[in-house]
């Protein structure tokens, strides 16, 4: 499957010619509706709406649409919270009204709050949305410069896994924003999320580092001032051998060293293998594969 995410608010016209044309060739295109971009941009929700629903109506050729919601922050307070959680159910509503009737079924409302209570009040307004086949959860806990990387702590882990339960007892999947990796996978998946989309294997390629199903990202470096696993050139082919996984991205080690761009690729194709076949393995068969100072091999571990 090809398939992408993209923030029409956050790039522009060019790329969304761009996307049409991709999208005309097969590939499944997901709007995101850009809720935490405006958030972070001291942008307003107000903003938002008026630019991405005249934008849904006039790009019909998407294959999901993100409802825009109103993203609460970490540092917001509990009343904030509950408004912007209020805020954003009732604007789900009156966007998946207003979307054309033809792009309802394509719909994502936006699970948002850190309560089973906020969890409950989303799930079932998004439930009566008849057309609704798909919500999405985008509460994650955020590190890393400009917030940039979504994590899954404990408490968010029980909060998605009731949130799923709850999707799937309304026939609802469930799409996670933002998360993904080679250790998060495995955590995903035994949380029962549907699907997901994320951008580390960019960025960990960038920083130098290389993916493995079920490992820790590692260096590729023989740097040794860096922090975290790493790769040398005499462990390449033992980690290929044992992992089952070789793609024409890692054959040279040179290569991997080289060039960003080889890193980038190996590392989607890593993920890509892992999200198809994780279901496959139990989750013990799992724990076994990952590493023991992983934080999502003792969140798996306590969830199981
Ligand atoms: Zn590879």
């Amino acid at each position: 499957m090809k398939s992408l995410i993209y923030t029409p608010i956050a790039t522009g016209d060019k790329l969304t010619e761009k996307l049409s044309g991709l999208s005309e060739e097969g590939f499944e295109i997901m709007f995101d509706s850009g809720g935490y971009h405006v958030q972070t941009n001291n942008g307003d929700f107000e903003e938002l709406y008026k630019y991405i629903m005249p934008f849904y109506e006039q790009n019909d050729w998407g294959h999901r649409y993100v409802l825009p919601d109103n993203v609460p922050l970490s540092d917001d307070d509990e009343a904030t919270v509950d408004q912007k959680v209020k805020e954003t159910r009732a604007n789900a509503r009156l966007s998946y009204y207003f979307l054309p009737d033809k792009l309802k079924s394509k719909a994502i409302p936006v699970i948002q709050g850190s309560t089973y209570e906020h969890v409950t009040e989303c799930v079932e307004t998004y439930a009566e949305l008849d057309k609704v086949q798909t919500v999405g959860f985008g509460s994650f806990e955020t590190f890393g410069n400009n917030n940039g990387v979504n994590i899954i702590s404990e408490d968010v882990a029980t909060t998605l896994r009731y949130a799923v339960n709850l999707a799937h007892e309304q026939e609802l999947e469930v799409h996670a924003f933002g998360v993904g990796g080679p250790t998060v996978i495995p955590v995903l998946n035994h949380l029962g999320v549907d699907s997901f989309d994320c951008s580390s294997w960019i960025r960990a390629g960038g920083y130098g580092e290389i993916y493995f199903p079920f490992k820790s990202p590692m260096h590729v470096s023989h740097d040794t001032d860096r922090n975290g696993p790493k790769v040398f050139r005499e462990d390449l082919n033992q980690l290929r051998s044992e992992s089952g996984h070789s793609c024409p991205f890692c054959r040279s080690y040179t290569e991997l060293r080289e060039s960003r761009i080889s890193r980038i690729l190996h590392n989607l194709i890593v993920l890509k293998e892992m999200s198809r076949g994780v279901g496959d393995y139990t989750t013990d068969e799992v724990l076994t594969q990952m590493n023991d100072q992983s934080r999502y091999t003792s969140l798996l571990r306590s969830l199981a």
